[in-house]
């Protein structure tokens, strides 16, 4: 593994196979993370990346591909292939926070019940009061009130579940949290709130976040770098600024199109999307992305672009993308604008 990696995921395929049809959910995916960094993956639903996020937990078998992990104890593995046992000791160092915070809590556990649950699983030998004394002080450091832990997930809102679910993957101390849609069934002002403790927790235990999301938005807040995923595949990654300022693949740039610049001034186009994403169990010739681009040509139809790295750390699926000047925009706070090649006279 490169120094200061913590994880490199490399040519990662799934495929699922039902009634002898086959869909290859993600194909030939790699990154690599730096400990520390967060990592953001967007793309619109049935894109692959939960799917992705499954198999770098383990949650499901990766078809091929590997994806070399730093432990702890400073060992590198390939997490995919070490043995069960082995997995559940590296397990505690790579946790999940899941989308929905009301069906991701039991209803019939109280608070301090959810958040030891993993100590209970992962350390038999550890006593009752130790445990109660660790899940209180997690408790506390995701601002839930230690003196509510014997309620029930229901008397909690949506941004208090999600931060018991916060709690609950913290608790064994983990270095890489996979944060698959950790906020997007919460409301706006919420979200905020949760993405701030999630960076501040950040900060305070070294964590590394690979943070899957459909909402360019909140993915640019929280990441120092972004992959884009279109049909399992991933068709641009870079950094956050330069993914935002100078997209190279023009479904980056549609994607862009349609965040909202609370600027009247300020005139966009949004690009439209044509049509329905594929079915990845018939994809399109070609380039996956051709039956919906505007940039579209007969080399696109008949061969697939290879993904490559066109500037250092930026790389893209797109036969056009050294040619093609492509619209992006400027996050700066909840500050909107658009990117400096888009201002005309600028
Ligand atoms: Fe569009 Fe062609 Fe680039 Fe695919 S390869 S994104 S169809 S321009």
């Amino acid at each position: 593994m490169e120094k200061g990696n913590i994880l490199e995921v490399k040519n990662i395929h799934k495929r699922f196979t039902s009634k002898g049809i086959t869909v290859k959910a993600v194909t030939d995916v790699s990154f690599s993370v730096k400990e520390g960094e967060t990592i953001g993956i967007v793309g619109e639903s049935g894109c692959g990346k939960t799917t992705l996020g499954r198999c770098i937990v383990r949650a499901y078998d990766a078809s091929e591909g590997e994806v070399f992990y730093r432990t702890e104890a400073g060992e590198e593995v390939d997490f995919l292939k070490v043995d069960r046992k082995k997995m559940k000791s590296i397990r505690k160092e790579i946790q999940m926070i899941f989308q929905d915070p009301y069906s991701s809590l039991d209803p019939r556990m109280t608070v301090l019940d959810i958040i030891k649950e993993p100590l209970k699983a992962n350390f038999p030998k550890m006593s009752k009061s130790e445990m109660d004394a660790k899940a209180k002080e997690m408790a506390e450091k995701v601002g839930l009130n230690p003196s509510y832990l014997m309620r029930y997930p229901h008397a909690f809102s949506g941004g208090q579940r999600q931060r018991i679910g916060i709690a609950r993957a913290l608790v064994l101390n983990p270095k890489i949290i996979v944060c698959d849609e950790a906020v997007s069934a919460l409301d706006v002002s919420i979200q905020a709130q949760v993405i701030n403790l999630l960076r501040d927790l950040q900060k305070e235990f070294g964590l590394t976040y690979l943070f899957i999301s459909h909402d360019l938005s909140v993915v640019e807040h929280i990441s120092d770098k972004v992959g884009v995923m279109y049909l399992g595949k991933m068709v641009e990654y870079a950094e956050t600024e330069e993914l935002f300022g100078t997209p190279r693949h023009p479904y980056t740039e549609a994607l862009m199109s349609a965040v909202p610049i609370a600027d009247p001034t300020i005139k966009t186009e949004r690009i439209p999307l044509k049509g329905e994403i594929p079915n990845p169990a018939n994809p399109p010739s070609g380039c996956f992305f051709h039956t919906r681009c505007r940039y579209c040509t007969e080399q696109c139809v008949n061969a697939a672009p290879e993904y490559k790295e066109i500037t250092p750390g930026h790389f893209v699926a797109c036969h056009r993308a050294e040619e093609l000047t492509l619209k992006g925009i400027i996050m700066e706070g909840n500050k909107i604008t658009l990117a400096k090649n888009e201002i005309p006279g600028a």
